[in-house]
């Protein structure tokens, strides 16, 4: 018979171990090797059973080994030592503290996050990022709250069919047995989150708390009695159901991750959010609630609107238009008609989605261009993700080049006390005095290669040994109480070149590259001299039957009794999986169709390990390749067809590998150290380490976004709003007069008949203001390199300055019969070759962040 509900009895702690109550709460377990080697220290057995799960140790932990560590003095000394360590990691300034106008509170929201894997709340890489985000947010001393679901059955759980097949499984987390708190009032009632729903029902939440390190993720919970039964399955499964379910999730997480938020604000005293990043398009109703609010404190929507944009950061992660989130127009319709949230008129919002331009669908409600439009600050996750934006998302900005809509990029990175291996990182610390690994000088000679090399290797048997282990417990689950096949002892090599692939399964990432060419796979596998072999791993979305046909055809591939020793399918990818895949890797492959992978990390994971990157140039791959960290596979972009591109790259991969890689690594020296591979591994490990660490991308997201965030939303709000409401009224003046605006005339002079690097060029342009007058408004020259097709690019802009404006009075300068103005000014020629211009009028403010955010622009002609 199937429990109904499960809940776990903990052993009670003696008092001398309660150093240990404290430090399972807090989740800096999951990236702070002296702390979970501690917990392995309480029961090695139980610690490799249960992946690495303080809460679940100490749940399973026998009284008499608790008894008998609670009288070693040593272990409790150090057990003491790592609790104080744990409260100054907490509260000592760290990075943040150093800088001024930074934000008092950042609120960022995800639909996932992977921690760690004993709390199964991720998919895959949108949701690895959010947990690696918030283990530097707090590395780094950033006052950031997460704000997320709490998914009773996680994500699912992988196993495969001896046929090939995906089972998904969808076993129940007991929040008892989780680092979870439940967020009280004071007097010691749960906090509740509500929402009004349609036909007078209410969804109620819970609100967990999760300590990761300094930073606080706040988990909102619908299986709770206040709910009426329909409603507690609202946070059943991650991207679980579609339409009206997945709506009621992503309400949740806007509408009632700001509630819950303001909640937890008013019972711990923290300051008020002043920037709110939502990561990805899913969270996007957080800025509907924030406008609520502000009406509810007298200003109108659009005003409201205004104050919340300047205060929020939106971050896209699709470079594909079909992997959007899109509602039903209607269901928004519903949703938004009732008390849901008061004084936001529901054709608000819908405008606020609408794809009102064209290619774009009426009867669609977008997340991504709702959040596009409540933030005034965006971004992609990668250089070329940024550029692939800017173009998907031009619609928005009519009349704009892709190059000037105002989204930019911040390349994802990977959280390395959480990534790297510890036995890379006691080498670190042994031989180059560091616990920092992406600080280390891994060029030096105090490691040498023989070192190193004996590390990689270690890390390389440990992936061998967990992937016997994995195969074997598999096995045991479908053929309870049978021996498992003697072979599997034989799976992999530990000397062999490995080669890694593993990630979410959508046909994008073409899983089954590797398999266009099977007879040159097989021979590179059995090669006699310079074999490799290949350890894969993935999941695909359970509605997805496309990619388990993928999985399937992989596996059967694996099943032949000639490849099984080489080629393996892990099941159920994980983050537990995933720590100790990536360092046992020499190579890292990823085949995506370019460009659609947005950035990528796993591959930066291997970096971090000294793996070496076998890639398409997409994503960070893109700008990070240089020729020394790996090998790139050059994307068949020109093929004919999907087919012939598949052909040619996979062909190249396969030659890369056969031509390249094996001889690299299979060069040997006397020693058997391979000296020109080490080489490259080193170069990785020096070179990308800080530019794929997370620290570097948090730093930049509060560089780049969040203090401009916060600047502006304070400015905006100073004096009850007084911007807000300004800016609101001028973007409705400016709006209904623009059709007045154009450029009616320019000329230009002070050139030679040969133009050279440093001449002037003098312009003047006549232009037509209509009813705005010249502080409304920017007139540019847009110069830069002129190509075929006359398309500028590499461009830059000289604001040129009404005529005659010698006074602070512009509305004083000349005026021409017809009601046009002259605005002039230079732009110094200072590169050579082909050089073109033009003139523009766009609108300008000071609360504008930047010149083509409302989508408004005169161009001469
Ligand atoms: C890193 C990671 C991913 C994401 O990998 P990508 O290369 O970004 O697709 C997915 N799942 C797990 C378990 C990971 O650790």
């Amino acid at each position: 018979m199937k429990a109904i509900r499960r809940f776990t009895v903990r052993t009670v702690l003696p008092e001398a171990l309660s150093a240990l109550d404290a430090l399972a709460a807090n989740l800096r377990w999951s990236w702070h090797q002296p702390t979970r080697d501690l917990f392995e220290e309480v029961a090695p057995e139980i610690w490799a059973r249960i992946a690495g799960d303080p809460v679940a140790l100490l749940g399973a932990v026998s009284p008499a080994r608790l008894d008998e560590l609670a009288r070693d003095q040593e272990f409790v000394g150090r057990a003491n030592a790592l609790r104080d360590d744990l409260a100054t990691y907490t509260s000592e300034p760290r990075w943040y503290q150093t800088l001024s106008d930074a934000p008092r509170h950042i609120a960022y929201f995800s639909a996932e996050f992977g921690i760690a894997a004993a709390l199964p709340q991720y998919s895959g890489g949108l949701g690895i990022l959010a947990g690696d985000h918030l283990k530097s947010a707090s590395d780094l001393g950033l006052p950031l709250t997460g704000i997320g679901l709490f998914y009773r059955a996680g994500y699912f759980k992988q196993s495969i069919s001896a046929d090939g097949w995906q089972q998904e499984a969808y076993p129940v987390l007991d929040p008892d047995g989780l680092p979870l708190t439940l967020t009280r009032h004071p007097d010691g009632a749960p906090a509740l989150v509500s929402l009004a729903l349609p036909h007078g029902r209410t969804l109620h939440a819970h609100v967990w708390q999760v300590a990761v390190g300094r930073v606080t993720l706040l988990l909102l919970d619908t299986d709770i009695p206040d709910n009426e039964e329909s409603l507690r399955g609202v946070t059943d499964r991650l991207y679980g159901g579609g339409g009206e379910h997945r709506l009621l999730q992503e309400l949740l997480l806007g509408v009632g991750g700001v509630r819950a938020l303001r909640l937890w604000t008013e019972i711990t005293g923290r300051p008020q959010a002043e920037v709110f990043h939502a990561n990805e398009g899913h969270a996007g109703f957080q800025g509907l609630e924030r406008i609520s609010t502000l009406i509810h404190d007298g200003l109108s929507f659009g005003e409201a609107l205004q104050v919340v944009r300047a205060g929020t950061v939106f971050t896209t992660h699709t470079p594909v238009p079909a992997g959007i989130d899109r509602f039903d127009r209607g269901l928004i319709e519903q949703y938004f008609s009732g008390d849901l949230l008061p004084g936001v008129d529901v054709w608000e919002v819908l405008a606020l989605g609408g794809e009102n331009y064209p290619g774009g669908s009426p009867d669609v409600f977008n997340m991504a261009v709702m959040g596009l439009r409540l933030g005034q600050h965006a971004n992609g996750v990668s250089v070329l993700h940024g550029e692939v934006s800017r173009g998907m998302f031009n619609g928005l900005w009519p009349g704009f080049d892709a190059s000037d809509v105002p989204i930019t990029s911040v390349t994802n990175g990977v959280h390395a006390p959480t990534w790297t291996d510890p036995l890379l990182l006691e080498l670190a610390e042994r031989r180059l005095g560091t616990s920092d690994t992406t600080a280390a000088d891994w060029g030096s000679g105090a490691v040498s290669d023989a070192e190193l090399w004996t590390v990689r290797n270690a890390m390389r048997a440990n992936l061998v040994a967990d992937a016997r282990r994995r195969v074997t417990a598999a096995w045991r689950e479908e053929n309870p109480g049978a021996t498992p096949p003697a072979w599997f002892d034989e799976l992999l090599d530990p000397d062999v070149l490995t080669i890694g692939f593993a990630r979410r399964v959508p046909t994008y990432k073409r899983l089954t590259l590797m398999l266009e060419d099977e007879d040159r796979l097989a021979s590179l596998l059995t090669h006699k001299k310079r074999p490799i072999q290949l350890v894969i791993a993935g999941k695909s979305h359970p509605a997805d039957d496309e990619g388990k046909r993928l999985i399937q055809k992989l596996v059967r591939f694996t099943q032949d009794p000639d490849l099984r020793r080489r080629i393996v399918f892990l099941p159920n990818y994980d983050i537990a999986m995933a720590q100790v895949l990536y360092p046992g890797t020499d190579i890292w492959l990823n085949n995506p169709l370019r460009p659609l992978e947005a950035c990528g990390t796993s591959g930066m994971k291997a970096a971090l390990n000294g793996s070496l990157n076998l890639s398409i140039l997409d994503g960070w791959w893109n700008e990070y390749y240089d020729g020394e960290d790996g090998w790139a596979i050059p994307s068949a972009d020109a093929a004919g067809d999907a087919e012939e591109r598949d052909t040619l790259e996979a062909e190249s991969m396969y030659d890369l590998i056969e031509n390249q890689i094996a001889p690299r690594f299979y060069r040997r020296d006397a020693k058997g150290v391979p000296g020109r591979w080490l080489k490259s591994v080193r170069h990785t490990l020096a070179t990308l380490s800080p530019e794929l660490s997370a620290d570097r991308m948090v730093r930049e997201y509060v560089n780049r976004l969040y203090t401009p965030a916060a600047v502006a939303a304070r400015s905006i709000s100073a004096s009850d709003f007084a911007g807000g409401r300004e800016l609101a009224a001028w973007k409705g003046v400016v709006s209904a007069g623009w059709e007045g605006v154009s450029v009616v005339h320019v000329e230009s002079g002070g050139l030679a008949a040969v133009p050279q690097v440093g001449d002037r060029l003098h312009v003047r342009a006549q232009v037509q203001l209509g009813s705005l007058s010249p502080d409304d408004v920017a007139v540019e020259v847009v110069y830069g390199t002129s190509r075929e097709g006359d398309d500028l690019v590499g461009t830059a802009t000289v604001e040129l300055a009404p005529l005659d404006d010698d006074t602070s009075a512009a509305t004083t300068g000349p005026i021409a019969l017809d009601g046009s103005r002259t605005f002039a000014g230079t732009v110094t020629l200072s590169r050579p070759g082909s050089f073109g211009y033009n003139v523009r009028v766009v609108p300008k403010n000071e609360y504008l962040a930047d010149p083509a955010e409302m989508g408004l622009v005169a161009v001469a002609h």
